[in-house]
């Protein structure tokens, strides 16, 4: 099989990366040669004495900014100017399934997890294609942001998981995912709706669109104003 994507993530800390790397479906995919990775660790470009990788602000103000120089060092090592860069940024563009789905077709994407204050302005300027934010809140680690960004993307490509388990979930269709049951039947008195245990396909599927309605109202109905909706979600939407 040819390879899809491979992810080359810049880091303090690339230790907190590699679980997820080396566990479940991601590794598997790494096994069966559908993702690669490669992780830098930006302190081996540290070259003075205490391989000092950050430095107080210039200006003043609280914390301590990743410095320039070891992190785009370790960028030119991965000749980062000539691939897709992206830094992990809670002033970015916000991540979305679009986006997701836009970089899982890149070959190579080079991710930098910022760290402290966050990192040189100049790096982004002079190396960084996309600021891409989790969302609206602030966590300290870039790592963790960068894993969120990693496995929305390498589950998209193909051969990682099974097309019918993407066509079915959130955000398709301009909806979120309908309720799912497994064994036992009843479970603390609550019993699996009747109809996943008819074997009426088509009824299945029209509660199923039901229930995405219902939540994507209750929950997100942001999401219908500017979305599309197969014919029969429209129809039901409808008798709403
Ligand atoms: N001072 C910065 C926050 C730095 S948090 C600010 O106010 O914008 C430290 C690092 O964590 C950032 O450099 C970034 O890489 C990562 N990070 C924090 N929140 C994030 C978010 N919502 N999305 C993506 N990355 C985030």
């Amino acid at each position: 099989m040819d390879l899809r994507v491979k992810f080359t993530i810049l880091s303090l800390f690339p230790g907190i990366l590699e679980g997820f790397f080396n566990s479940s479906i991601m590794s598997r995919a790494v096994k069966n040669g559908l993702i690669e990775y490669n992780f830098i660790d930006i302190r081996d470009f540290a070259f003075d004495k205490h391989r000092t990788c950050d430095d107080s602000p210039y200006g003043g103000g609280a914390g301590m900014v990743m410095k320039a120089e070891p992190l785009t060092k370790a960028l030119d090592s991965v000749s980062a100017k000539k691939m897709r860069t992206i830094y992990m940024s809670p002033s970015g563009k916000k991540l979305n399934q679009k986006l997701s789905l836009e970089l899982s077709k890149e070959k190579e994407i080079i991710i930098i997890c910022g760290r402290y204050e966050g990192i040189d302005q100049r790096v982004i300027d002079l190396y960084v294609d996309d600021e891409i934010s989790i969302g609206d809140y602030v966590i300290s680690s870039g790592e963790v942001a960068s894993l969120v960004l990693v496995d929305s993307i390498y589950r998209l490509c193909d051969g990682v998981i099974s097309r019918e388990s993407l066509e079915e979930e959130s955000f398709n269709n301009s909806l979120l995912e309908y309720p799912h049951y497994t064994r036992p039947e009843v479970f603390q008195g609550l019993k699996v709706p009747d109809i996943l245990l008819s074997g009426h396909h088509a009824n299945i599927e029209n509660w199923r669109i039901k229930k995405q309605l219902e939540k994507t109202i209750k929950n997100r109905p942001d999401l219908l104003k500017n979305g599309h909706l197969t014919g029969k979600a429209e129809k039901l939407l409808n008798e709403f």
